[in-house]
């Protein structure tokens, strides 16, 4: 079954809670096992106006969902916690992106991965790095270890807080 990375990130109504629900959710898919989650990060919103601090983390599963069935399900979990998507880059109860899924490089009009924007994102990478092999070799030729090193942690914080997956069924 291939190894997805799924990145979190919160930044209204308690985002602690918000990334802790999704890992929940997550969790009692039953084509899913959580294998890791990452510590939980702060950063500052990118994107306009003023806006919360977001928390990040990354979660490892095993799936036998397909890409586009596990995005599927992504955005069911994100639309349960009142996700409204119609300001890009606004603050958002729940973001959950597939930054990858095994080896696979898919590039169709609803998904792609490697998530495009994955290696300019410390708030991405560094909770990545938690719980992914560094000599991780992304499709695209590049390793996790090489995409940090490019990546400053300029702005990022550890808050020390930990998802909780242990929830299985
Ligand atoms: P966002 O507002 O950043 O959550 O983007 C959501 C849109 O990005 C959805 O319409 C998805 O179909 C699309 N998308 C493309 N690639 C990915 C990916 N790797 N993970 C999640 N959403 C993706």
């Amino acid at each position: 079954m291939p190894v997805a990375y799924i990145a979190l990130g919160s930044n209204l109504e308690n985002p602690a809670q918000q990334l802790q629900a999704a890992t929940d959710a997550l969790a009692a898919l039953a084509e899913v096992r959580i294998i890791a989650g990452s510590s939980v990060f702060r950063s500052a919103a990118v994107g306009p106006g003023e806006q919360p601090d977001y928390l990040n983390a990354v979660v490892a599963l095993d799936t036998s969902l397909a890409a586009e069935d596990l995005l599927d399900r992504l955005q069911a979990i994100e639309q349960a916690r009142g996700r409204e998507r119609n300001i890009r880059w606004g603050p958002r109860t729940l973001d959950l992106d597939i930054l990858l899924y095994g080896d696979q490089q898919i590039c169709s009009p609803r998904l792609q991965v490697p998530h495009p924007a994955m290696a300019q994102r410390h708030f991405v990478l560094y909770p990545l790095a938690e719980v992914c092999p560094r000599e991780w070799v992304l499709p695209g030729g590049d390793t996790l270890a090489a995409l940090l090193s490019r990546c400053s942690t300029d702005g990022l914080a550890d808050t020390g807080l930990a998802l909780n997956y242990h929830l299985q069924h």
